[in-house]
């Protein structure tokens, strides 16, 4: 068989050892600290500021909507500029969940509880913790309402509430979710009964779909895929499997062309069948039939009809309730929270920014990317709170560790236009064993401790 595997299994690759982390965290450090001098790596400096503006910014009260990595990034910079700022984070978790790790999990990489966070952890000293949901955003009145009906004020809002899985976005999704045949890495417990269903599939149609509408992290449907096909041929059983990847899309990744260039032949030779254009649009769950809409070249569609042993189906998106159906979004943008794409500002309210998966950019929704936005929103509210121009802009970067098979990543950072950036850095069309162990054991720690610490 084509690309003999060279691990035995995903088991293998959880036991390196202590010291090859560190290496990697260094390699990584390394890395971050080169590209950083570029300039365009994103790992800005820490924010500083004079102690006239310390004085000014402290007077201020900064209310973060979202503790997770957007909200936190940006509180957590502010934070450490002004160690006694007025900063309060309303998040209603108490488990923060490290959502990168997610598609590890379901590929049996990481266990579940690599990929669990406390939330009392992750906040640094001074900041307050408001434990509870967003009920309503007021703009006019500079305050947010919460779901105990408690009103928190403002100077400075920063709107972190993400994007989630609408399970109800397709007819027959959520019955099927709860069959033996169809899981999701989404969602953390559905991503434990993937690997297992994975583990044990030994023959049949395993189809894998990509959603219309945005999504977080575009590459994580396809790093499932790619894995799980790898998983059959190292058990012996790929031959035994038809493997499809349905997508909306008319490639397997065209937001960035040359990463699709380079990945499109590598996928094509491991006999997996791509089909483009492609919508998911109901799953008969009694039967095991995925029904798609196919859009064909004259702009007509046709229904096509693909029996299922194994269903990893994708959701649509949306913003939480208060963003999509308040007064913080627009028409024609989904839901999403309307800033404007560079300096991260609200286009109607000016004391109110986003940051991450939320804010209505058109950039990637990944934690990559949100290592650029941060400072851009903590510099900007610094700007703000001096009444003069906003001077930080965020020029639409963003990143993608693509796993294409177990111990092989290809790692690459792209712009608004979906050029590669550093591809010099990154060698960003080839697979390597070195991105695959910098995303199985640095990433989780820049996230949790140079990020979320306020670092970037
Ligand atoms: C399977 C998967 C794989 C991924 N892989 C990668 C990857 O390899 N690389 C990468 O960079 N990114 C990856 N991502 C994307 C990354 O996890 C997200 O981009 C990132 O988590 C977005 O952060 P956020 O703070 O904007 O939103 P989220 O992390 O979604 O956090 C939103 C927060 O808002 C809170 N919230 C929601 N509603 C309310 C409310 N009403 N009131 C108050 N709080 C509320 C939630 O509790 C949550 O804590 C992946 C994501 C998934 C799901």
């Amino acid at each position: 068989m084509e690309n003999k595997p060279d691990m035995q299994n995903a088991d293998e690759i959880r036991k390196i050892s202590r010291r090859d982390a560190l290496k990697y965290l260094g390699l990584g450090t390394g890395a971050i600290a080169v590209a950083g001098t570029t300039g365009t790596y994103g790992y800005k400096r820490s924010l500083r500021i004079s102690s006239r503006e310390a004085a000014i910014l402290r007077k201020k009260k900064i209310v973060v909507a979202g503790g997770s990595i957007g909200g936190l990034a940006v509180a957590s910079r502010l934070m450490r500029a002004v160690p006694d700022a007025d900063i309060t984070v309303i998040e209603p978790r108490t488990e923060h969940h490290y959502q990168p790790g997610y598609t590890l999990v379901a590929t049996g990489v990481y266990r579940p509880k690599d990929v669990i966070f406390q939330q009392e952890d992750l906040f640094l000293p001074g900041i307050k913790w408001v434990k509870d949901y967003v009920e309503a955003f007021e703009p006019e009145k500079n305050r947010v309402l919460t779901r105990k009906g408690d009103y928190v004020n403002y100077d400075y809002l920063v709107v972190a509430l993400g994007v989630q899985e609408n399970w109800n976005s397709i007819e027959g999704l959520a019955e099927a979710m709860e069959t033996p045949y169809v899981a999701n890495a989404y969602k953390l417990e559905s991503g434990i009964k993937f690997r297992e269903m994975a583990r044990n599939f030994e023959k049949g149609n395993a189809i894998f779909t990509y959603p219309a509408g945005y999504l977080k992290c575009g590459g994580a449907p396809q790093k499932v895929t790619w894995l799980s096909e790898d998983l059959w041929r190292r058990n012996g059983v790929r031959d035994n499997i038809n493997v499809h990847f349905h997508t909306t899309r008319p490639s397997l990744f065209p937001v960035v062309p040359k990463v699709d260039e380079a990945v499109t032949p590598l996928i094509e030779k491991r006999g997996i069948h791509n089909h483009y254009h492609q919508f998911l649009r109901a799953i008969n769950y009694k039967d095991r039939v995925a029904i798609f809409e196919e859009r064909l070249p004259d702009g007509s569609t046709r229904e096509v009809r693909q029996p299922y042993d194994l269903l990893h189906p994708m959701p649509m998106f949306r913003t939480p309730k208060p963003l999509r159906e308040g007064p913080l979004t627009a028409e024609g943008i989904g839901g999403q929270l309307q800033v404007d794409r560079e300096t991260l500002q609200h286009r109607r309210f000016p004391n109110v920014f986003g940051v991450g998966d939320n804010a209505a950019t058109g950039a990637a929704k990944t934690a990559a990317t949100i290592r650029k936005q941060a400072p851009v929103v903590a510099g900007n509210i610094v700007d703000a709170a001096m009444e003069r121009p906003l001077s930080y802009a965020y020029d639409g970067a963003s990143g993608c560790p693509l796993l294409t098979r177990y111990g092989r990543c290809m790692m690459f950072e792209f712009d608004y236009k979906g050029n590669l950036v550093n591809e010099w850095i990154y060698q960003s069309t080839k697979e390597t064993r070195t991105w695959w162990n910098f995303k199985v054991h640095a990433l989780k720690p820049l996230y949790r401790h140079v990020m979320m610490n306020g670092f970037v």
